[in-house]
């Protein structure tokens, strides 16, 4: 019997959890790779932690205050960079375990980044399209000090999405008086996004899905697939991988799922999804539960929705042959092991999801220089960004005979620690 559970009641504190999951990993690769220990604690540790809070007026004529984060964990390699999220489970210890995989993430793809994360605690489906935007003007105004196109640069995640990013810009660009494009990724196209952008990180995890299946010698049409979670990543993963000739079995999002082994029309669900909000009534499958989306029949298991939703009580019963981590951190270091044992691949979230924050990268370019590029170049230029990550991470991972995470984490991690070393310290 395959337990019921979802992020916050399986352990605990779950964004606790999160931030010693990350840690767990950081730990176990800058071991077995034997860095060189003078750096653990600095490369382990946030830069800068802000704590804001945000009173808007309601609709309604109350005042509430929302409390922010803005995480910088490392700028070794550049500027810092990494997404905001809206969610009521966001804390300290979930931003900060986000702003660390983004450095690794970061250096992993050979950006010229360090790596950040904001979230605000709110629910974004219960605010008015109104308080939404005075939260977003709000919180932009308290993280002003340490934002900025040479500072740290804001991008979109879960709960949050090009318009809020429009609010983002529109509020830095008044307060220095001038347009700054390059304050924040993931705007709307129509005022200096990048085309490509909100399907980008989707688009990735199928580049990288389509590479590793190659080393096998399969394609993307010989597998069927579950994607857990259903906004901005797993549709358009989902969407990308059909278009490919996978077989999309299940699909769900934070209230269910559905399962139909002959596959589903994702373009119908994105478009049922657009029209009331929830998968829950769309008739092309039979309802599941979460947990049975997890441990259905499949060739590739996606999780796509949020951090540890593949948990050591779900990881037995797994029966997927590979997982491709759409999510940041969906899978837990005990999972992992128990994943290993059973023979179970992970292409890790600092690789698979990496197409978001790389086309988030084309589109800084872009709005630093004023000139646009067109689609074909942007799906290009990912591609190939994500192509020689998987081959750098691959080449590792049989070198070293060890599993993908181990050798994604070690080529990030190493990257960071070798620029930490050439610069010193200051002063
Ligand atoms: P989103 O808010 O657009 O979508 C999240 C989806 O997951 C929704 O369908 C939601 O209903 C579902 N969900 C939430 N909790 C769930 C649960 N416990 N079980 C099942 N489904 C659940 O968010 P997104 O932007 O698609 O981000 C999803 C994940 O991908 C996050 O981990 C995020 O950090 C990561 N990510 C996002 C981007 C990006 O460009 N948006 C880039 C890299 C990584």
């Amino acid at each position: 019997m395959v337990p019921t559970t979802n992020r916050l009641a399986a352990n605990g504190h779950a964004p606790a959890k999160f931030w010693q999951n990350a840690t767990t990993y950081f730990n176990r690769v800058f071991d077995e790779l034997q860095l060189d220990n003078n750096w653990r604690s600095l490369l382990a540790t946030p830069k800068r932690i802000l704590t804001v809070s945000c009173p808007i007026r309601l609709d309604d004529g109350r005042i509430q205050t929302f409390t922010g984060y803005r995480v910088q964990h490392n700028n070794a390699l550049g500027p810092f960079k990494g997404g905001i999220r809206y969610d009521l489970a966001v804390d300290q210890n979930e931003v900060m375990a986000l702003a660390m995989l983004q450095t690794w993430k970061n250096a992993l793809v050979g950006l010229p980044y360090g790596g950040a994360k904001g979230g605000v605690v709110c629910d974004p489906k219960t605010l008015s399209l109104a308080e939404k935007e005075r939260l977003t003007r709000r919180y932009t105004s308290e993280v002003m000090p340490i934002i900025g196109p040479e500072k740290d640069i804001p991008a979109p995640d879960a709960g949050t999405d090009s318009q809020v990013m429009a609010w983002l810009l529109d509020t830095y660009s008044m307060m220095v008086g001038h347009q700054e494009l390059a304050v924040v990724t993931g705007k709307p196209v129509s005022l200096g996004g990048s085309v490509g952008r909100e399907e980008a990180t989707g688009r990735g995890v199928m580049y990288v899905l389509a590479r590793f299946l190659s080393t096998v010698h399969k394609s993307i049409s010989d597998v069927t697939v579950a994607v857990q979670g259903f906004g901005n990543v797993g549709y358009h993963a989902a969407r990308l991988i059909a278009e490919r000739g996978a077989r999309i079995v299940a699909i769900s999002d934070r209230f269910g799922g559905i399962y139909n082994d002959q596959g589903i029309d994702i373009e119908a669900a994105g478009r049922w999804i657009r029209e009331t909000g929830k998968l829950s009534g769309f008739s092309d499958g039979d309802e599941i539960t979460n947990e049975e989306l997890l441990t259905c029949d499949c060739d590739v298991l996606v999780p796509a929705a949020m951090e540890n939703t593949v948990t050591e009580d779900f990881a037995p019963h797994i029966k997927a042959k590979l997982i491709v981590e759409a999510a940041n951190g969906p899978t837990t270091p005990e999972a992992d092991r128990i994943l290993a044992d059973n023979g179970v691949t992970i292409l890790p979230d600092i690789l698979a999801n990496a197409g978001g924050v790389t086309v988030s990268y084309f589109e800084w370019v872009q709005g630093l220089d004023n000139y646009f590029w067109d689609k074909p170049r942007v799906d290009s230029e990912l591609q190939k960004i994500m192509e020689r990550a998987f081959e750098q991470v691959d080449t590792i991972a049989n070198e070293r005979d060890c599993d993908y995470r181990t050798a994604a984490y070690g080529l990030g991690i190493g990257r960071v620690a070798e620029a930490l070393r050439l610069k010193g310290l200051f002063p």
